[in-house]
């Protein structure tokens, strides 16, 4: 009970199953690691970053929190990016949500689950921000998976807007950040179709994202909902950006 001992077990037959396979395995890992990817998921037990793409250790740098949350001061985070990007100089940055999310779904429930609280509360401002949208879906189920969607096009968001990816596209280096939805009932990912590769990108992609999510209506991106919406949200007088 102490030791364990079944995972230890567990990792030795793993060991030995991957050396009779490829012998320098791993000494080519000890010497250097050369991921092309940052993967940022959520810490969801179901939702394991290389197993889901089927890549060996080595090939993706992970940062994993719960419903897999970007926020401009968190300075794990804001490290694990910053490493990947120039350090390991990835190719790409993955932002991976998941449907069924535990904290989504803590979220869209008001269920109160402690200190996580206050974590979550980045979810809520979310939720929050595309109310209207949420609340015209009438099944809970469906309103729980667009909450879904819509974090992990803010998140995209935030990632493109950290000092650490703007700076590596104006040195010009080569680097995307995709917005990726995993489906727990299948195994499947699915690509939301957010894939920004500069800084002039960014607002057009993030646009086109929330509106290729169901409903119509448009959406301000979070940097102007900030300073237009947020704090004036009481007088429930919100002007949105006209359509182009
Ligand atoms: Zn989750």
């Amino acid at each position: 009970m102490r030791k364990l001992a079944h995972l230890f077990e567990s990792n030795a037959n793993w060991s030995k199953k991957i050396s009779k396979v490829d012998p320098e395995f791993f000494a080519r890992l000890a010497h250097q690691q050369a991921p092309a990817y940052l993967w940022i998921g959520c810490a969801d037990s179901r939702v394991p970053a290389n197993q889901i793409v089927g890549v060996d250790p080595g090939e993706l740098f992970v940062h994993r929190n719960v419903a897999n949350v970007v926020v401009h001061s968190d300075l794990n985070c804001l490290s694990v990016v910053q490493f990947a990007v120039e350090v390991l100089e990835v190719k790409h940055i993955i932002v991976c949500g998941h449907y069924n999310c535990g904290g989504i779904t803590a979220v869209m429930n008001h269920r109160e689950l402690g200190l996580i609280d206050n974590w979550l509360s980045h979810l809520h401002d979310i939720r929050y921000q595309h109310r209207d949208r949420l609340e015209a879906i009438v099944d809970p189920q469906s309103r729980c998976d667009r909450l879904c969607e819509l974090n992990v096009i803010t998140q995209v968001s935030n990632v493109c807007r950290t000092t650490i990816v703007r700076d590596a596209w104006q040195r010009g280096q080569d680097l995307a950040v995709h917005g990726w939805i995993y489906d727990l009932s299948d195994g499947r990912l699915c690509d939301m179709k957010m894939c920004v590769t500069s800084t002039e990108e960014m607002e057009t992609a993030y646009l086109a994202a929330i509106e290729s999510t169901e409903g119509t209506d448009r959406i301000l991106p979070p940097e102007i909902f900030a300073e237009q919406d947020y704090l004036s949200a009481a007088s429930n007088t919100r002007e949105k950006t006209p359509r182009t």
